[in-house]
């Protein structure tokens, strides 16, 4: 198979990062249906269009351009267009150049294919007003309810910052595509952690996206003088939360996987004042797993580790269900393909899971679908130091282009 150019991936990257660009703290500001993020959307429309593809934007955000006939399903490839507030240039964008790039190698090489491939890129993934409304739109996830109440952090409607670009919400319900136009979807992204870069390892081929819960917890003692209440006579919440976050190691290694993740990420004293026994203390815990069962298990855990350790000090404790969202799973013949083309190239590889959401998993729910990591420099993403190596963006695509040549062969 030949080669992609990562010298033009890397051109395309840098065009693109101009797009929101902040000079200051030099991070990307593309967030979903800001101008930045629709200047990128347009700067890749003329691109298809310069390489005769066909392309549109679906009343959801989501570009698309399309590379082959008309009358048959297309395998899908592309990530997100849009940034978190100072991103990387790399998260979402390389999934979508990257898609540029092996259009033109296939081109070069005049390799045969008997279906063609689409590129699109996604609308609103990293969640100004939720997150993943593209994908889910195309997979015919979204409901007109929630459109009509979505916000950003700022009280801004998602309708209204979507008026403003000449969008009718209405029509993101127009946006979803059928199972039979798809053939298959690929996403090539960034590991946004630091698994890859310290296992020395090029691929990762993810085996699916962790199912996530998420448990505001609330435990209630007494809140007194912090000078008059003797040490032995108090109930202090926060005495129950140190002792339950000792235990969270010994609850995944009990009950978890290595794939297992608990956080505690919030957490509020109350009355919150430095001479108070704080009487209340509310904070969070988000679990993570591949395997629903395992996730069950640790939240079964978690509750009764919690209602001893309130009993032992005198505590109450109540917790609410905020969310809980199941894993979804890349598709067991498209990992294999990956591998195959992996061993292929003489890539170092590995089977992982995805701990953070991507589209990929609403088009899991209406095509075959899989997705290929990249090493983070360090681990970082979401920030502007963001980095990864030129070779294994070259990986990564060559990867891309071989997989998405398998897919679109009978
Ligand atoms: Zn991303």
């Amino acid at each position: 198979m030949p080669n992609v150019s990562v010298e033009r991936i890397e051109k395309d990257l840098l065009a693109l990062s101009r797009f929101g660009f902040n000079e200051q703290d030099r991070g990307v500001y593309r967030q979903g249906f800001s101008d930045a993020d629709m200047e990128a959307r347009r700067w890749l429309m003329e691109t298809f269009t310069s390489m005769d593809m066909k392309t549109h934007m679906d009343g959801a955000g989501n570009v698309f351009g399309r590379m082959g006939p008309d009358n048959k399903p297309c395998v899908m490839i592309g990530s997100h267009l849009d940034s978190v507030p100072a991103g990387g240039i790399f998260d979402g964008a390389l999934g979508v150049v990257a898609g540029l790039e092996c259009i033109r190698t296939i081109r070069e090489n005049d390799i045969h294919l008997d279906y063609p491939i689409e590129i699109v890129a996604t609308s609103e993934e990293e969640g100004r007003f939720g997150g993943m409304l593209g994908a889910q739109a195309i997979s015919g996830k979204v409901t007109l309810d929630w459109l009509e109440r979505a916000q950003d952090s700022s009280g801004e409607l998602l309708k209204d910052a979507m008026a403003r670009h000449g969008f009718d919400y209405h029509e993101v319900m127009h946006a979803r595509r059928s199972p039979d136009e798809l053939r298959a979807f690929l996403e090539l992204h960034v590991e946004q952690g630091p698994v890859l870069e310290s296992k020395r390892t090029s691929i990762g081929i993810v085996e699916g996206i962790s199912g996530v819960f998420k448990w505001m917890v609330r435990l209630i003692g007494k809140a007194d003088h912090a000078g008059t209440a003797p040490m032995d006579m108090r109930s202090d919440a926060f005495l129950g939360l140190a002792d339950f976050t000792h235990e969270i190691q010994r609850i995944i290694d009990e009950e978890g996987t290595e794939k297992s993740r608990i956080t505690i990420g919030f957490v509020e004293l109350k009355p919150g004042f430095p001479h108070t026994v704080p009487g209340e203390v509310d904070f969070t815990i988000v679990g993570r797993d591949l395997d629903p069962g395992v996730m069950k298990a640790l939240a079964q855990a978690c509750r009764r580790v919690l209602s001893s350790i309130a009993r032992k000090h005198g505590l109450m404790f109540e917790y609410e269900q905020m969310s809980w969202l199941e894993p979804s799973y890349c598709n067991s013949k498209v990992v294999d393909i990956i591998k195959q083309r992996a061993e292929g190239r003489g890539y170092s590889h590995m089977l992982m899971p995805s701990g953070a959401g991507h589209d990929a998993q609403f088009l899991a729910e209406i095509t075959d679908t899989g997705m290929i990591f990249v090493p983070s420099v360090n681990g970082v993403s979401h920030a502007p130091d963001e980095w990864t190596h030129w070779d294994d963006v070259e990986r990564g695509a060559n990867l891309l282009l071989d997989s998405i040549v398998v897919l679109a062969t009978d």
